[in-house]
């Protein structure tokens, strides 16, 4: 396979306004646009180095990979996306080519910004990190890439990385304590951005951005909704107005529902509550 498919230059349309709450998130990624078009000359009057490597961490379903196509829309920055765990699943060598040309590209096409998701798959701890070579090419080639020569290729463009105007690089990690310690050095991925659960009043936007496209009953409580779902991430919410608008959609089918009563109700969504278990510990 051709590490090319992996990689799309245009992201799904994803904008700020579609990710409830992360206000802080959102901010440091504006300012990370904003810094990688700005003239270095000005950059030089503040600061050594501007940031170009950013880590988003945090639990699972949070909208980390949302908050990377936000800010591939919305800046207009040309786009490369990989998940890790595709780089690996390359012949010996070919991984390592995809990331060289990856950045490659992107400083051809710049404005522009990498986005590895998964980066702990390929970024694992080299101590104790091994690869299951269980995928063999027919003759002699040996198997897939290990995880320790990607990693060492993903180093080297980055260090290299200093002349490279007008790209940003971003990772996603769930399992920031299995990142190389290698990789969060200065210059690397420096700046870490901690992507948190939704707060209260992030889950009521999140409940509010779903109403608003749904058939809603006038009993839906929205501020009370966000009150109940204390330790659920952005996805699991999502999944609970799904659960409730299937519960809503089966019974305005089948019974004699006046228009007025049609639509998902608060018991369809605190059932769905009730019957999500939560990720997030
Ligand atoms: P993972 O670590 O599992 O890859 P992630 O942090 O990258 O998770 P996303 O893929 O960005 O999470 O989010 C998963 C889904 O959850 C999104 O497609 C979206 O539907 C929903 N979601 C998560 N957080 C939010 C939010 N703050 N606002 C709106 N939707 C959200």
């Amino acid at each position: 396979p051709s590490a090319m498919h992996d990689i799309n230059l245009k992201p799904p349309p994803i904008k700020w306004d579609d990710i409830g709450g992360q206000e802080n998130v959102k901010l440091l990624l504006r300012r990370a646009v904003r810094l990688s078009v700005e003239p270095p000359e000005v950059l030089s009057e503040y600061f050594d180095r501007p940031p170009k490597g950013f880590l988003l961490y945090g639990p699972p379903g949070c909208s980390k990979t949302m908050a990377a196509q936000a800010m591939a829309t919305e800046s207009g920055l040309n786009f490369f996306a990989v998940k890790g765990a595709e780089l690996l699943n390359m012949y010996v060598g070919e991984s390592e080519r995809a990331v060289r040309r990856l950045f490659q590209r992107a400083r051809e096409v710049s404005p522009s910004m990498i986005f590895f998701d998964e980066i702990d798959s390929i970024a694992g701890q080299r101590s104790g990190f091994s690869h299951n070579n269980s995928h063999r090419s027919g003759g002699g080639g040996g198997g897939t890439s290990s995880g320790v020569n990607v990693l060492t290729t993903l180093l080297n463009e980055m260090d290299g990385f200093e002349a490279l105007h007008g790209v940003v690089v971003l990772a996603a990690t769930n399992r920031p304590q299995a990142v190389d310690p290698a990789l969060l050095r200065p210059g690397r991925f420096d700046e870490l951005i901690y992507v948190s659960p939704p707060d209260e009043s992030a889950r009521r936007a999140i409940f509010a951005k779903v109403a608003a496209r749904r058939r809603m009953h006038a009993d839906v409580d929205i501020d009370r909704l966000a009150k109940e779902t204390d330790g659920y991430s952005g996805a699991e919410i999502k999944g609970i107005c799904a659960v409730a608008g299937m519960a809503a959609y089966e019974r305005d089918r089948a019974g004699q529902v006046a228009d007025e009563d049609k639509g998902i109700r608060m018991q369809d969504l605190e059932n769905a509550i009730r019957n999500q278990k939560r990720q997030i510990t």
